[in-house]
């Protein structure tokens, strides 16, 4: 497994929409557990394919948080959320491709999302509290969209600049 370099808003490859994965082979089972190692060396809780440049609809979670409790590693392929609650709920996001950024994004509080595994089965699940923030962040990824995009755009723009600055500062060292 590969710890791979994840980019860095703003970037074109975070703002375009991912192509849906045909078949599971080799090449996607190995972007699978490199996503996984490079989201909990980061450390991070989810993380996108098109984070890493990969231009697929493949994420990667574990959002347990508790000392002690097992993680739960997940891949999900081709993700889409089939139902969502009334409901919504606020969780303060950051994302790895904006570090150190946080801000409060409404989402809908529960969602039921179905997916393809790594053996190319059908699989779906009821999401909620902090997972089911997560996989809507991480599906948004998929779609070209940033927890930024829900802020207003003076926000937006003074993250935009921290990061383009990070950039630099970054490529000069
Ligand atoms: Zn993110």
């Amino acid at each position: 497994m590969t710890i791979r370099p994840i980019l860095i808003h703003p970037d074109p490859r975070l703002k375009k929409v991912a192509d849906a994965v045909a078949e599971v082979d080799d090449t996607l089972r190995t972007l699978a557990a490199d996503m996984l190692e490079t989201m909990y060396d980061a450390p991070g809780i989810g993380l996108a394919a098109p984070q890493v440049g990969v231009m697929q609809r493949v994420i990667t979670m574990d959002c347990v948080k508790e000392e002690g409790e097992d993680p739960r590693p997940m891949v999900l392929i081709n993700p889409r959320v089939t139902w969502a609650s009334e409901e919504t709920s606020s969780y303060e996001e950051g994302c790895l491709s904006i570090p150190e950024q946080y801000a409060d994004v409404e989402r809908p509080a529960e969602v039921e999302v179905t997916w393809m595994d790594l053996e190319g089965a059908t699989q779906s699940e009821r999401f909620g509290g902090l997972w089911a923030t997560c996989v809507q962040h991480e599906i948004d990824h998929l779609d070209g969209k940033l927890f930024i995009d829900y802020l207003g755009s003076m926000k937006r723009q003074m993250i935009t600049r921290k990061m383009q600055k990070l950039k630099r500062e970054r490529a000069r060292a």
